[in-house]
């Protein structure tokens, strides 16, 4: 039987069938074409490079910023039986020869190349002494200046097409937003190639926003009420308060370590490796932690403060969960994390057009805070997807208390109209207001018949009113350089009255939903799943890699549940291939022999 995309999954990977557009970016790949790939976290981005790297003569040459993950993808993929190796700092003078003369030979399938080592004369001289198979760019967004992991060296990568004219190329990120995937287009010169983007759904995560009250009872709370001996992250706003909580947690009896920019590079190092390699770590970071943690069974992302944008938030919740199983997305904020933010963006250096984006995004995000709908609905929308509600979120599980607002969202949509939707929410309220404001008199808005039409609410309630429109998708934001609030087609029955709209009550927040879902593995036989991961503990010692990069949650749950009684019937299983049948099937089953 020829080698097909599908036989290399199954047999390799050990999965049934190929996710989304897993099947047809592997396909314009393996056939020479560039790529270009947006997918969420834990979409399943890695095989869409690696399989075609296998189909192809040569070796697929892979870049990736950051060393902890070279190192993580590699092991994986030794493990799978596939030839790969890196080539970064980390190595000595010796190792990374060897790691050469194997590429010059042809003896691997996949190399992994920091960006800075790539583009060095004596690199670009290796790569014309071997077959390439194709190049592969991680984390492609490092390119866009715009975002927060801009790496200069990416801009560098242009030349692959140039000096490799021929060897396919294929961009990989999760970073969604319209603005940063044009960049990563023109700055990698990808324009020809095709463009697959996936849904950015992340239906296994459950999403709860809660207003702060006492900020360390309610993560207490939350992390006794479902995730005790959970790995997970808890984002806070400032150095100090990362040292502080962890300190905290940690005198709690939680296995909490701190992470930001201001440690030690190797105190960093350390306690990164040790969330990776260890079970059950709570990591209190900054946003300076995160870029490239593969983690799988990361099952909670908490936030302590207000992140500064849907885009930032989105990522950092999507770390949770990535092996599909139940994870949670869990929201603190205050009204004082508002004011600290707009103080920030007020004081900035930075020039009035990115302020302004800045407060655009602040209230976006607000919005969805703020919103009486579906989280996900909103967030989704954001992203110019659309949704359903989910039934997986704290409003579509326990809707907060309403009140009608079809009238104000009517006058504030009319007012918005009326001003020829050029204007942020500042002048838009003061209209609405009837203040007499110099910019009023400029535009001559005071003679519109919408001026003063909203003085029975004051200005908080017509921010809340903005922002929850926002949310509801029923008023968007332009995100070039104004900020100016518009009208999308889902405000028309509103503005001419067909439709209602109702908004969250304010100060009365639902409660948090209870219940945080246990992962599918705690329906299986409880004790052989922990027999196995005690098992897989010890020959991740021995094999010296994560406990995940043997097998994951889900695969021991399978296992336990079916409790399978022969290597063959063991293969069935999701996530077992055959280089692993190979090496661990005779213990599991002696696991299963024992436990039984
Ligand atoms: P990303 O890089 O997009 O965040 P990964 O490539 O790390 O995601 O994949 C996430 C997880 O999903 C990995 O554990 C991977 O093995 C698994 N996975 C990928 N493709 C499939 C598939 N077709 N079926 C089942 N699991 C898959
Ligand atoms: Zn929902």
């Amino acid at each position: 039987m020829p080698t097909t995309a599908l036989s290399l999954l199954q047999d390799l990977y050990g999965y049934p069938a190929f996710r989304g557009q897993q099947a047809a970016v592997i396909d314009t790949v393996a056939g020479g074409g560039d790529a270009m790939v947006l997918m969420p976290t834990g979409g399943g981005k890695s095989v869409c490079y690696q399989i075609p790297a296998l189909l192809r003569a040569g070796c697929g040459v892979v870049v990736s910023p950051l060393i902890a993950l070279m190192q993580d993808q590699v092991a994986a993929l030794r493990e799978l039986g596939i030839a790969a190796a890196f080539l970064n700092s980390s190595l000595d003078a010796q190792a990374a020869a060897q790691v050469e003369a194997d590429f010059r030979a042809g003896q691997l399938k996949l190399l992994y190349v920091a960006p800075e080592r790539l583009l060095t004369p004596r690199f670009l001289a290796l790569l014309e002494q071997a077959r390439v198979a194709l190049f592969a760019i991680d984390e492609a967004h490092c390119v866009s200046q715009w975002g927060h992991d801009f790496r200069p060296e990416y801009l560098g990568l242009s030349q692959l097409h140039e000096r490799f004219p021929q060897v396919p190329r294929i961009a990989l990120t999760a970073t969604a937003d319209a603005v940063t995937r044009e960049e990563i287009r023109e700055r990698l010169n990808l324009l020809e190639a095709q463009l697959f983007v996936a849904s950015f759904d992340r239906p296994n995560i459950r999403y709860r926003i809660s207003e702060k009250q006492d900020g360390r009872r309610q993560l207490l709370a939350f992390l006794r009420d479902g995730h005790e001996g959970d790995a997970g992250i808890v984002y806070c706003g400032s150095r100090r308060k990362v040292e502080e909580t962890a300190h905290w947690l940690a005198q709690e009896g939680y296995r909490a370590l701190p992470y930001h920019a201001g440690l030690d590079g190797r105190v960093r190092a350390r306690n990164q490796e040790r969330f990776l390699r260890e079970e059950g770590v709570i990591m209190v970071a900054t946003i300076a932690f995160g870029m490239g943690i593969d983690k799988p069974d990361v099952r909670f992302v908490a936030h302590l403060d207000l992140p500064r944008s849907i885009e930032g938030y989105y990522q950092e919740t999507g770390r949770a969960g990535r092996d599909g199983q139940p994870a949670e997305a869990w929201m603190l904020w205050g009204m004082a994390d508002v004011v600290t933010q707009r103080r920030f963006i007020a004081e900035s250096e930075a020039g009035e057009a990115y302020k302004r984006v800045a407060t655009a995004k602040l209230d976006a995000l607000l919005g969805l805070v703020e919103t009486a709908s579906c989280r996900r609905v909103a967030l989704l929308n954001y992203f110019g997807e659309g949704a359903e509600p989910c039934g997986n979120c704290d409003t579509c599980l326990e809707p907060p208390a309403l009140w009608d607002g079809s009238e104000a969202a009517k006058k504030a949509l009319s007012a918005i109209y009326r001003t020829g939707q050029r204007f942020g929410a500042g002048h838009v309220i003061d209209v609405l207001l009837g203040k007499a404001t110099d910019k009023v008199s400029q535009w001559q808005h005071e003679s519109l018949s919408v001026f003063g039409i909203g003085r029975e609410l004051d200005e908080k309630r017509w921010r809340a009113v903005l922002r929850q429109l926002m949310a509801q998708g029923l008023l968007a934001v332009d995100h070039g350089a104004y900020g100016a609030l518009q009208l999308t087609p889902a405000s028309r029955p509103v503005l001419r009255g067909e439709a209602a709209v109702h908004f969250r009550e304010a100060g009365r927040l639902a409660k948090a939903a209870r219940k945080g879902r246990r992962s599918d593995a705690g329906t299986a036989d409880q004790p052989l799943f922990e027999a196995l991961r005690n098992w897989r503990r010890e020959a991740a010692a021995r094999h010296n890699v994560p406990a995940y990069v043997i097998f994951h949650d889900s695969t021991l749950g399978l296992i336990a549940a079916q409790r399978p009684a022969s290597l063959d019937e063991l293969a069935g299983i999701p996530g077992i291939g055959t280089k692993k049948l190979q090496t661990y099937g005779a213990e599991i089953l002696q696991v299963l022999a024992a436990g039984a």
